[in-house]
């Protein structure tokens, strides 16, 4: 096979000898014995056996599955300060925040930095190329929170979507926050416009964007809503929130605005395909076809709704109804681990639970993880697949050793089913910031140990 024109030119990094290249593209290719070719951070190739072209330097994919990295669509960084913190494991929703804004009332720069980096490693870690962060807890005098957690995502070298995440209604006004981590709607706006101008590029391989996620039906007022949507289509940025989460959400929103929650949502001007939201458990027949047509996107979310008890949420109703469904391994204080590979583990079994054996595989779980996450964050056929064009994010899995003996068939399958399962290289825009299962950046033990030591002076109390 004769490579193409532009691979005549030695390119800068060869992925090579793959098991297998699941490509997630346009004709869902999967290529036996696959390379993956990059030059300046993108793909420029990807083939089988005999076509490779000369490259600078080869990373070697042997037994390994090669797919685009995964795509994290909701997260809370911060939250990993306070993991499987006792006084808060056996809450629901709204008793687990309620006993965790007061700690999170201490969250700073050094903190906001630190538990970025620990996160962000860990999700590289995990095969996780692109990450966003919904960081709504801004304390007075906690500083510049987002642009603190941009410096962490540039250190380590990860495609960052961090959302300037908000909440105005504290418990003076009948929400759940406590006052000293609300803020005015003018501050926040106006801090949201500075934060876009600041950081948000439109560029096609961009490695940050900015989005604009007041924090939830209950921890924001109606007036605030409407504004960000205004101030994201004047700016042309993406809308993110959480929704549906549970059936408190539903009473609550019944009671104070007299209607369900997707109702509000429309009502204050979110409906369409510039938002995509969190959770989403509870819509009904009716309302997930109306986010189909409104093309609103839905991080889902499945080991933080099983440990808040939550529910299953609609996966495969929303997909058919044309719903981009994206995945997200949700806070650390909820989900307690950010793997994707755990999150699309759980994601097929939980789509097997509601509908059976046939209905979700592990093919379903990998589109959802990538394909689907990039629709969620407006990068389709920019991150998340393996064609020619894309950005060179990419993931190799091991599928060897004990826990995958046996496994022959079906590699796609395999890398779900076998397991548990670490990334072996992960690519982020070309450059390694995992390989043969290790960060690559040299401060992780310092960076480790500052955030015990944060973590530690918050939840004594000291
Ligand atoms: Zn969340």
């Amino acid at each position: 096979m004769t490579p193409p024109a532009d691979l005549e030119d030695p390119v800068d990094l060869l992925v090579a000898g793959a098991e297998l290249v699941a490509t997630v593209d346009d004709e869902r290719r999967e290529i036996a014995g696959g390379w993956v070719a990059v030059r300046a951070g993108r793909i420029v190739g990807v083939g089988g056996p005999g076509g490779a072209p000369a490259a600078r330097r080869v990373l070697r994919a042997e037994g390994c599955l090669v797919t685009p990295g995964l795509v994290n669509t909701h997260h809370h960084l911060y939250q990993n300060l306070t993991r499987a913190y006792r006084p808060a494991t056996r809450s629901n929703l709204f008793g687990w925040l309620t006993t965790l804004y007061p700690i999170w009332s201490r969250l700073d720069e050094e903190a906001a930095f630190l538990s970025a980096w620990v996160g962000l490693a860990e999700l590289a870690l995990g095969g996780c190329t692109t990450s966003t962060d919904h960081l709504y807890v801004h304390p007075r005098h906690g500083g510049d929170l987002i642009t603190a957690e941009i410096r962490a995502a540039a250190e380590l070298g990860m495609r960052f979507h961090p959302t300037r995440g908000s909440m105005s209604l504290s418990q003076k006004d009948g929400g759940l926050p406590p006052d000293s981590v609300v803020q005015d709607d003018d501050e926040i706006l106006s801090d949201s416009e500075r934060l876009v101008s600041l950081h948000h590029d439109r560029a096609p391989d961009a490695m940050v964007r900015v989005a604009l996620a007041p924090c939830s039906p209950f921890s924001v007022t109606p007036r605030l809503m409407r504004a960000t949507a205004e101030l994201a289509e004047r700016l042309d940025v993406r809308l993110h929130t959480h929704l549906a989460e549970d059936t408190d959400e539903d009473r609550y929103c019944l009671e104070v605005y007299g209607r369900r929650p997707l109702e509000q949502f429309e009502e204050v001007g979110w409906a369409g395909s510039r938002a995509w939201v969190a959770h989403c458990i509870c819509p009904n027949a009716a309302e997930i076809e109306r986010m189909g047509r409104w093309g609103t996107g839905v991080a889902h979310c499945p080991s933080s709704n099983l440990i808040l008890g939550g529910g299953l949420a609609p996966v495969q109703e929303l997909r058919a109804a044309g719903v981009p469904v994206g995945l997200g391994c949700d806070g650390s204080a909820s989900a307690d681990s950010a793997s994707l590979w755990m999150e699309a583990r759980n994601a097929m079994l939980l789509g097997k639970l509601r509908h059976g054996a046939a209905s979700t595989g592990a093919r379903d779980a990998l589109e959802i993880a990538t394909r689907g996450g990039a629709a969620c964050l407006g990068r389709d056929g920019e991150i998340g697949v393996l064609r020619a064009g894309a950005a060179a994010d990419l993931v190799c899995w091991p599928l060897d050793g004990i826990a995958f003996a046996g496994a022959l068939t079906d590699p796609v399958e395999a890398w779900l089913r076998c397991g548990p399962l670490a990334a072996r290289h992960t690519l982020v825009a070309g450059r390694p910031v995992v390989e043969d299962g290790v960060l690559t950046h040299p401060d992780v033990d310092d960076v480790v140990r500052r955030h015990r030591a944060v973590a530690g002076e918050w939840q004594s109390g000291a």
